[in-house]
């Protein structure tokens, strides 16, 4: 196909776009997103990279509802980032993308206490992220690898990294430091980082517009509640304290993660049971959470539906763990209150936040001393994409947003170019 024949495909496309990517280590997420309005032009995702499942598709959000498999077509599995992107760029070209794009905005997830701000990749930040990488091995150097083959690939664009961390760099020492001897922080960064920063920055921008106004006047109570979960308190706009710690393990009950538990659990279970420490890790990371408890699975809907099914033979399960998992949530949100003098209300996001109303109802049914109630109509309407105040008239205000950490991470690098006067924005 021509490139005159590809023009209509994209009429709307005006003005520029920043491409996020968020990098593991076999997977690639990418989206094209005009920063300005937050639509996304194109997206997709490359998974099972270096194996012979290797496969990439990219899904067009304007213009087209069709999803395009490349990998069988185009591709010969196993093949790597660089090949994923480099079929990327060539798409793009095919579709006269190329040109709009200004700068590549990477999802870095630790940043340490060195990135408060997105920055501008050159070689010492990528020292510096291959530093912190003893933080987060699973994610940095995935990240590092992604940011390399965009290097190569798009050798003329600027590259920013805007980091998970970076939101809870405001969070002050009583929030950040354990109960562990000082020298700990002090020669070993040992401390609170929290993540998900993109996610609770973005949905408290959200709902300080509800509210109409400005987020440094707001202060709200934000629970990511995903695959993985945190609950952030942000006052006058800024985190104050999360849950999740050093590591995402730290904190509430997610889908695998167990989230907190009494640190001598694990002295028993290797002085006792026999695990080993990778044996360990696999069981707080991998089995535990909603998987563990219901032994049946991570996955929420799997669960709502095993519960109100009472003739599954997991039902019982199923229901245990979605209490447990509900109350230590609860617990966490209203533990936060210690951090605030007021608050303008409590928000819901990710896949769970965003759509479980069963979820929300049993969390706020346990938080009626802070004067949360919801509005059972309401709660029930607003799932699927669907934002808005779900609380009774006279209760405090509980939003569900759906939360956009692409939008963050292009907006973010947008900024950074324009004030930098780096970028060609
Ligand atoms: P995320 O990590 O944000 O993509 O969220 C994944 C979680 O959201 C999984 O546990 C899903 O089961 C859950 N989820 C997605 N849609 C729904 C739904 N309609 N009802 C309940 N949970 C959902």
């Amino acid at each position: 196909m021509t490139k005159q024949q590809q023009q209509p495909v994209f009429p709307q496309v005006s003005g520029k776009a920043i491409l996020v990517i968020n990098c593991g280590s076999s997977s690639l997420k990418f989206s094209l997103i005009q920063p300005e309005c937050g639509t996304t032009l194109l997206s997709g995702l490359a998974e099972y990279l270096t194996t012979a499942q290797a496969r990439i598709n990219i899904k067009y959000n304007i213009g087209l509802s069709n999803e395009e498999q490349l990998a069988t077509s185009a591709l010969v599995a196993p093949f790597d980032h660089q090949v994923a992107l480099s079929t990327l760029v060539n798409k793009l070209v095919q579709l006269n993308l190329v040109d709009s794009i200004v700068a590549v905005g990477h999802r870095v997830v630790h940043g340490g206490e060195h990135y408060a701000q997105p920055t501008l990749i050159n070689t010492n930040v990528k020292q510096t992220i291959a530093k912190l990488a003893k933080l987060a091995p699973l994610h940095n150097p995935a990240n590092l690898i992604g940011i390399n083959a965009c290097q190569q690939a798009f050798s003329k664009l600027p590259q920013v990294a805007v980091f998970d961390t970076a939101f809870h760099q405001s969070m002050p020492e009583k929030a950040y430091l354990y109960g562990l001897p000082f020298e700990l922080y002090q020669q070993h960064n040992i401390r609170r980082y929290g993540f998900h920063g993109t996610s609770h920055y973005f949905v408290a921008k959200q709902a300080a517009k509800l509210l109409n106004k400005p987020l440094v006047q707001c202060s709200f109570i934000s629970a990511h509640l995903g695959n993985g979960c945190s609950v952030t308190v942000i006052k006058n706009g800024e985190s104050v304290d999360t849950s999740m710690g050093m590591t995402p393990l730290e904190g509430v009950m997610m889908g695998t993660r167990s989230g907190d538990v009494d640190a001598g659990i694990i002295f028993h279970l290797v002085e006792q049971l026999g695990f080993s420490i990778k044996q360990v890790d696999t069981l707080l990371n991998k089995k535990s959470g909603l998987l563990g408890l219901s032994q049946l699975s991570n996955d929420c809907r799997t669960l709502e539906a095993a519960m109100l099914d009472k003739s599954h033979p997991k039902s019982v399960q199923a229901k245990l763990a979605l209490t447990v998992f509900c109350y230590r949530i609860a617990k966490s949100i209203a533990s936060f209150s210690a951090s605030l003098h007021e608050l303008d209300g409590l928000i819901f996001t990710g896949g769970i936040g965003e759509n479980s109303a069963w979820v929300r109802q049993e969390i706020i049914s346990q938080l009626g001393l802070l004067n949360f109630h919801l509005c059972e109509k309401s709660n029930q309407a607003t799932r699927f994409g669907a934002s808005g105040n779900i609380a009774l008239n006279t209760a405090r205000a509980c939003w569900v947003i759906a939360t956009n950490e692409e939008w963050v991470i292009a907006e973010q690098s947008a900024q950074l170019l324009t004030s930098n006067s780096a970028g060609k924005l």
